[in-house]
C-alpha cells in the first residue's frame, strides 16, 4: 500500500503514523505513507498557498497553482498517475466498498483541504474520487485521510495482528459484528455469554455468528441485502434441480429430460457459492442412469484428468427419484425438515421479495433446499409446498425473462451467497 498526504499541516501525522497498528505497519514496511508539506510549494518568500474566496465572505481557499505543483512534482518523482482523492463534506459517503476500491490501486495521493477546500478548477481538472465521512463538516481534511489511511491498512496482510480479527468484523463480510466481552465473566451484576466461556469452539462459534445476525437483523436490517449469509447459515445449503412435476410448453405436467449443461453449470455454481450438495431428481430411471454415466465420466474417468475443477463441482452432485426422498435425505443428514425455498419465472401471489427472503433464512436458522424446476418451471403442486416462492428475476421492463434454469441458479445463488 503506498498512499501519499499533501497536507499544509504534516504535524498532525507524526503520532498517527508512528503509533500502534500503523506505525508497525510503516516500521516493518507493510505500509508506506509519504507526507508532502504543501507549504514547500507556496508561492513567494511567503510561502503562500491561500487567497481570499472570489465573491467576499472571508473564507480562504487554496490556490489551484500550489496543489497543482504539488501533483505535478510527486508524478515525476513516482513515475505514476496515481489516484487521487480529496476529502470533502461533498464526496461520496466513505465505506468498505470504497476502502477495497482505494486498497486495489498502486498509489493513492490524498488531498487535505483547509479554509473553504480546494479551488473548484484543481479538483475538476485532477480529483478522481471526493470522499466524505459523513454530513458534518470538519475544519481540514487531515482526519478524514487518517480514517481513509487507517481502514485501508487493515486489509494490508499483517498489519492487524491476531487481536482484531478483520474477517469477523462489522462490513467486512456485510454484516455487523458480533458483541464482544472480557474478564471479569461477572461485571456490575451482568454476566458474559455462558457459551463464550464454555472452551467448546463449535459453541461459540455458533453464538457469534447468531449474535452478528441477531444484531445487523434489528440494528441494520439493509445490510442483509448485500451481505453473503452463507456464513452465518449453521445448517446446510442445499440445490435441487427437478425434472418432474415441471410444466411443458403448453403449461401441462410433465417430466423434462436432463440436461448435461444443466448437471454441469448449476454443479459448478453451487461450489462457487458453498452449497453443500446437489440434489438432482428425476422418477426416470432411465435419465438417472444418464445422470450416473455422466457424473462417472466426470469424478472418474477421462473428464476428470482433463478438468479436476469439473470433478470438485460434480462430486456435489446427487441423485433422487423425488424431491420427497431428496427432502426426507437431507431431514435425516440435518436432524430437522429443511426449509422449501421454490422458485419460478412466473408472477404468483404470496411470493417474497429475495431480500426478505434472506432475513427469514437468517431468522429460521434451519437448513435450506432452493428448488429449481426445468422444463417451463416448477408445477404448482410442488411450489404449494414451498415455505417461500422467491419473486421472478426480471430486467428491462420485467416483460421478457426467459432464463434458462443454468442462468437463474447463478444469479439467484449469486445474491444470497455472492461476496458484494
Ligand atoms: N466549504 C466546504 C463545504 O461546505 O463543502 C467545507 C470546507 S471544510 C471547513 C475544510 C476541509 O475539511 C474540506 O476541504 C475537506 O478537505 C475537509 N472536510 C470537512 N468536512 C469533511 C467531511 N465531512 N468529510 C471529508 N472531508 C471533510
Amino acid at each position: 500500500m503506498h498512499v501519499t498526504i499533501v497536507t499544509a499541516f504534516p504535524e498532525f501525522f507524526e503520532n498517527f503514523l508512528s503509533t500502534s497498528m500503523i506505525g508497525r505497519g510503516v516500521k516493518n514496511g507493510l505500509l508506506r505513507v509519504d507526507v508532502l508539506d504543501l507549504r514547500s510549494f507556496g508561492l513567494g518568500n511567503y510561502r503562500q498557498i491561500d487567497d481570499y474566496a472570489f465573491g467576499g465572505g472571508g473564507g480562504m481557499v487554496l490556490l489551484p497553482e500550489v496543489l497543482e505543483k504539488a501533483l505535478y512534482t510527486l508524478r515525476e518523482s513516482s513515475g505514476k498517475q496515481g489516484y487521487v482523492v480529496y476529502p470533502s463534506p461533498q464526496g461520496d459517503l466513505f465505506s468498505q466498498e470504497i476502502v477495497e476500491t482505494l486498497a486495489a490501486q498502486e498509489h493513492v495521493i490524498l488531498f487535505c483541504g483547509h479554509y473553504e477546500g480546494l479551488d473548484e478548477r484543481f479538483v475538476s481538472r485532477f480529483v478522481d474520487r471526493e470522499i466524505s465521512m459523513g454530513d458534518f463538516v470538519l475544519t481540514g481534511g487531515e482526519i478524514p485521510a487518517m480514517a481513509i489511511i487507517d481502514a485501508m491498512a487493515r486489509l494490508v496482510p499483517g498489519v492487524v495482528g491476531k487481536e482484531t480479527a478483520v474477517v469477523e468484523d462489522s462490513f467486512f463480510r456485510g454484516m455487523l459484528d458480533h458483541p464482544h466481552y472480557t474478564r471479569p465473566a461477572e461485571w456490575a451484576d451482568v454476566k458474559a455469554p455462558e457459551e463464550l466461556l464454555s472452551g467448546d469452539a463449535a459453541a461459540i462459534e455458533s453464538w457469534r455468528r447468531n449474535a452478528a445476525v441477531e444484531r445487523t437483523l434489528s440494528r441494520r436490517p439493509d445490510l442483509i441485502a448485500r451481505a453473503n449469509i452463507r456464513p452465518y447459515l449453521l445448517k446446510g445449503v442445499y440445490v435441487a434441480l427437478v425434472h418432474f412435476p415441471v410444466l411443458d410448453r403448453r403449461g401441462e405436467k410433465s417430466t423434462a429430460a436432463v440436461t448435461g449443461l444443466d448437471l454441469s453449470d448449476i454443479s459448478r455454481s453451487c461450489k462457487t457459492y458453498g452449497v453443500d450438495r446437489f440434489l438432482v431428481t428425476t422418477p426416470l430411471a432411465s435419465q438417472r442412469e444418464l445422470v450416473k454415466t455422466m457424473v462417472r465420466h466426470w469424478t472418474e474417468g477421462g473428464g476428470a484428468k482433463v478438468n479436476p475443477e469439473r470433478a470438485d463441482a460434480f462430486r456435489l452432485l446427487k441423485l433422487f427419484a423425488s424431491i420427497a426422498r431428496c427432502v426426507e435425505w437431507i431431514e435425516k443428514r440435518e436432524k430437522e425438515p429443511p426449509l422449501l425455498v421454490g422458485t419460478t419465472a412466473r408472477k404468483r401471489s404470496g411470493a417474497f421479495h429475495w431480500i426478505e427472503a434472506k432475513r427469514r433464512m437468517l431468522r429460521e436458522k434451519k437448513p435450506l433446499l432452493l428448488i429449481f424446476g426445468t422444463g417451463s418451471g416448477l408445477h404448482e403442486e410442488l411450489l404449494a409446498e414451498c415455505s417461500m416462492v422467491l419473486e421472478p428475476l426480471s430486467g428491462g421492463d420485467g416483460e421478457y425473462n426467459h432464463l434458462s434454469v443454468r442462468t437463474a441458479a447463478g444469479a439467484v445463488l449469486d445474491r444470497f451467497f455472492g461476496w458484494r
